[in-house]
């Protein structure tokens, strides 16, 4: 029997929640940080003191011996300092640990060794961490004992961001203003504000660690530089849904608990396409908490992947050949009152507030289908999308059926006069109950998805964080939204202003919506002929953050400035050139410490070989033609070599950041493809007991 795992218990048992406030706090106290949250508003400094007081107290009891301003800088990662309860000790030494309100509310760490783009240089170093009194704060408990981490927003000393928090908070005030204007128009009076919710599927992939480590690209890079494909791939399709191995099985039980201790809701588990691929789905909430706890997610993938003897991947293409990661970001906006504004009901066609909606989103993810392709470029992702694999690169919205129908009438007529029915499943099976149909199947391959009451963002890259990726479709529904109200609060009719503003958004805009395959070059044609967007890389991706209609929609929002907007641009470049700057010298360290000295010792044994087979009279042709094979890939992959170091050098030397970008991508990213094609050759030629690293075969399937 195993033991009985009590999930009720477990649950939130290191995040100081509400419910630990409510009984630790003063009712007053309470009652004021509940407001706030609700409300927003400042924390009065007497009230901050106590609280801060509270939660030390629960802390310690807990084991915690430091807190830390935890926060989500430019690099997508996390950032923690530690600090230490310790106070100065009385004339007897003895100290108590304390921690005051201002200490919770406001932290100063050093900002100028994170990436800031522009605005380190034209401001000061100095930064700043404000608590984000909306993310409950919680334990992390690891080697260096129980740290009390507090989730704060980053920002330099003239206030501007220098996070992805901060924007994302920004944007969510901007959209709940402007989608309580469409509500109130609709009659909605008791709604005080509408919330951006998320739900994000997080995939991974877990190796060996022992086979990990003997991999210089996994662990410099995160994905395999070299590699043959194994005999097998996923070709079987064996993989999606199947039996959670043992080992596997053991790592996603850990997990979970651990996400549950810290208030992560992780609901769904299961193998994905890939061999050794997998994906973790939580329960989806308020959009900045969702943000946050997805970085939870990711550091605690690895944590607790060393304690199986793993090593989780969360690079979005680990292995080529075999699908890659990502993170499919559902969002959705819903009222304080209950009313979810993507829900369409069960007749869509009536549903006017509803068409409004989606009218007023199919013309923000028309209009900015740029900035929603950058809010998912990262360096990884670049090897999915468009890969056959991901959506393409290219921007469009998967309706279904049915709505495409409504739409379509909308568009011809001005009227939704009826609606596509989903009609009963019947599996020909007596004893299995007939059950009502969706009235729309799914779509795999739409980057952005209608899914019954929520839109489904595809194209985000599994290391990535999804701040970027809600900040900007909070933005441009924002944008949308106010357009709307702007036109409709002044209509003096309201059912005929509503009635021709769907039609007019519908018709402007349909050219958005496409339901057939996204992974077909048909469609990269189609969408060319429709004038959509196709930006194939992260770089080219980056400077659709400062046009002129970007800088507009983020700075009449308070979202962005132009100024955050080019430091955001700029920060791009440079983790890009970093980033390949990293790949290239890895595989030149490969290529000439492990794989070109592995072969070339293979030579000389094929070489012995020839000789001493001829010496004793017998035919050594197979030996002899081998070994001219593998000598000529060996050449290959030497002059490959010499090539990729020469670019190597000649870019890191660049001094224009944006040309440098893209010289990396357009020479290094291509001469590294010339270096691997020649060394992946060779893996295929030369002896298994010789080759310097596990192969796939020996990463993917032996886990
Ligand atoms: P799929 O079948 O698409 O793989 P999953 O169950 O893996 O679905 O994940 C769906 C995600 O969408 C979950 O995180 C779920 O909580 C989230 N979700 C469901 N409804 C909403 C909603 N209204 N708004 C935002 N996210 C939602
Ligand atoms: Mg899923």
């Amino acid at each position: 029997m195993s033991e009985v795992l009590n999930v009720e218990e477990l649950f939130g048992s290191k995040v100081f929640t509400l419910g630990k406030m409510k009984e630790r706090l003063p009712r007053s106290v309470y009652k004021e940080v509940k407001k706030i949250m609700e409300q927003g508003g400042e924390l009065s400094p007497a009230a901050a003191d106590v609280v801060a007081k509270a939660m030390k107290d629960w802390a310690v009891e807990n084991g915690a011996t430091h807190y830390t301003h935890w926060f989500q800088p430019l690099t997508g990662i996390t950032a923690e300092k530690h600090d230490a309860f310790v106070t100065h000790p009385d004339e007897e030494g003895k100290m108590l640990m304390e921690f005051s309100g201002k200490e919770l509310i406001k932290g100063e760490p050093d900002a100028s060794s994170f990436p800031s783009g522009g605005l380190r240089a034209t401001f000061e170093a100095r930064g700043y961490t404000v608590w984000d009194i909306t993310s409950p704060a919680f334990l992390k408990e690891d080697a260096v004992g129980v740290i009390l981490c507090i989730p704060t927003a980053f920002c330099s000393y003239t206030g501007e961001a220098l996070d992805k928090k901060t924007p994302l908070l920004r944007s969510m005030e901007a959209i709940s203003v402007q989608a309580l204007r469409i509500v109130r128009l609709f009659g909605n009076k008791e709604a005080t504000k509408v919330v951006a919710s998320v739900g994000p599927e997080q995939e991974y992939f877990l190796v060996d660690r022992e086979k990990y480590l003997q991999r210089e690209d996994l662990i410099f890079t995160g994905r395999t530089l070299f590699g043959a494909p194994a005999p097998k791939g996923q070709e079987l399709e064996d993989h999606y849904f199947g039996t959670i191995r043992e080992r596997i099985g053991s790592y996603m039980k850990d997990l979970n608990i651990e996400l549950w201790k810290l208030g992560v809701t992780a609901k769904t588990q299961h193998n994905e396409v890939a061999p050794a691929q997998h994906e973790l789905a939580p329960i989806y909430e308020t959009a900045n908490i969702a943000v946050d706890h997805n970085q939870l997610v990711m550091e605690t993938m690895k944590k607790v992947a060393g304690r199986h003897g793993l090593t989780c991947l969360l690079h979005e293409k680990p292995f080529a050949g075999v699908n890659g990661s990502g993170k499919h970001d559902n969002w959705s906006l819903g009222t304080d009152n209950g009313v979810n504004m993507l829900d369409p009901g069960d007749t869509p066609n009536e549903n006017i507030q509803f068409l409004l909606v989606l009218a007023c989103i199919m013309k923000a993810v028309d209009t900015h289908a740029d900035l929603l392709r950058q809010s998912a470029a990262d360096v990884g992702n670049d090897h999915r999308l468009g890969a056959n694999e991901a959506p393409p690169a290219i921007i469009s919205i998967f309706l279904g059926e049915q709505l495409e129908d409504v739409v379509k009438q909308l568009v011809e007529t001005g009227e939704a006069a009826h609606l596509l029915e989903g009609g009963k499943l019947e599996t020909g099976v007596s004893t299995l109950t007939d059950l009502e149909k969706d009235a729309t199947d799914r779509n795999r391959t739409s980057p952005f998805a209608f899914t019954g009451n929520k839109f489904e963002f595809r194209m985000v890259g599994s290391a990535d964080s999804i701040g970027s990726p809600n900040t900007t479709l909070n933005a441009i529904v924002a944008e949308a939204f106010c357009e709307a109200a702007d036109i409709l609060e002044k209509a003096e009719d309201f059912e005929l202003a509503v009635h021709d503003l769907i039609k007019e958004y519908m018709t402007k805009h349909q050219r958005i919506v496409f339901n057939g395959d996204g992974y077909s070059d048909e469609w990269v044609a189609e969408a060319a002929r429709r004038g959509l967007p196709n930006i194939k890389s992260m770089v080219e991706a980056a400077a659709t953050l400062t046009t002129d209609k970007a800088v507009k929609l983020f700075e009449k929002f308070g979202i962005f400035t132009r100024v955050e907007l080019e430091s955001r641009e700029e920060v791009t470049y440079e983790t890009y050139s970093k980033s390949i700057n990293i790949e290239a010298k890895t595989m030149i360290d490969m290529a000439k410490k492990q794989i070109l000295p592995a072969v070339i010792k293979y030579t000389k044994s094929l070489a012995d070989t020839v000789i001493a087979v001829k010496e004793a009279g017998a035919d050594a042709s197979v030996q002899a033609d081998l070994l001219k094979e593998v000598s000529a890939k060996l050449a290959a992959a030497k002059e490959a070599l010499v090539k990729l170091e020469k670019l190597e050098q000649e870019a890191a030397a660049m001094e224009d950041i944006k040309k440098q970008a893209f010289f990396y991508k357009d020479e290094v990213f291509a001469a590294m493809t010339e270096l691997r094609a020649p060394v992946d050759e060779l893996e295929m030629l030369v002896d298994k007991d010789v080759w310097p690293i596990p192969t796939y075969g020996d990463l993917i399937f032996e886990v």
